[in-house]
């Protein structure tokens, strides 16, 4: 079990019975829209906030995230909806400062390789987000989370957010074995992230209760106050409203297994 802790004295547990739903836009924005986008999706009920500060972007010209610019507000707006906030670290160099507004770190997809930033995570105590290279295989995944507890830090998530295959449809594919396969053969907890595999709004709702049906101990969703306008993967992003539908169907899901979702 991974327990990230946050405010003066609240924690949540990841890899218990209950499951965790990470939501909040692909990037901060802006104070409003960050603001927004956390009182919409802890009034739905997730347990955790996300939104990168620094994006990973294919394109050099797409929006790089606001940077250190981000660091004014995070914590007032953390603090005002009282949801701990996972954040992508890109570069070994970002440890110190991010440390001041993120309680768990992400690794992103194309950073699963970056062993040298894996062992600088592992010499922290705050947890990692581990998501899966689109072109790792499981076996490579768990080495790369073997990297962080090596270092010292036990404290891994692994995070399932599709492959690349021959399969244009969608964005990536959600490889559902490999959740299965990580709770039955590793002891690490794993979440899901139907918003990057798929790339689909629409699929979004279906793979999140999936991921429920399938005992991942949480999901990590897009959510943007004004999908249409998100600087990044607008394509993907749920409204409030879309949230809300997936948020009460989980439930179900979750309680027919005699499992809950998260509080917060
Ligand atoms: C993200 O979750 O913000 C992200 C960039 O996803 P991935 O690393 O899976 O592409
Ligand atoms: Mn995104």
């Amino acid at each position: 079990m991974v327990t990230v802790k946050f405010g003066s004295n609240r924690q949540i547990t990841f890899g218990g019975n209950e499951f965790a739903v990470l939501a909040g836009p692909c990037a901060v924005e802006s104070r409003d829209q960050f603001t927004a986008a956390a009182q919409g999706v802890k009034k739905a009920g997730a347990s955790m906030l996300r939104g990168g500060i620094h994006k990973m972007r294919t394109n050099p010209d797409s929006f790089q995230g606001l940077g250190n610019g981000a660091f004014s507000f995070i914590n007032e707006v953390k603090n005002e909806v009282g949801l701990p906030f996972v954040s992508e670290i890109t570069d070994a160099r970002q440890v110190g400062d991010m440390l001041a507004v993120v309680d768990m770190f992400q690794v992103g997809s194309r950073n699963m390789y970056n062993y040298s930033l894996l062992k600088e995570l592992g010499r922290t105590q705050t947890p990692v987000l581990l998501k899966r290279g689109f072109s790792a295989t499981v076996e490579e995944w768990l080495l790369a989370a073997d990297y962080i507890v090596k270092g010292g830090n036990e404290n891994v998530v692994l995070c399932e957010r599709g492959v690349r295959t021959f399969e244009p449809t969608t964005r990536n594919t959600l490889d559902l074995n490999s959740v299965a396969y990580v709770k039955a053969h590793s002891s690490f907890p794993v979440i899901v992230d139907p918003s990057h595999g798929t790339g689909r709004p629409e699929l979004i709702k279906p793979l999140s209760l999936a991921a429920a049906a399938l005992g991942a101990d949480g999901i990590m969703v897009e959510v943007h106050p004004n999908p249409k306008q998100s600087l990044s993967d607008a394509f993907q992003a749920l409204s409030f409203e879309q949230f809300d539908d997936i948020m009460v169907d989980v439930e179900k899901v979750l309680s027919a297994l005699g499992r809950k979702r998260l509080s917060n």
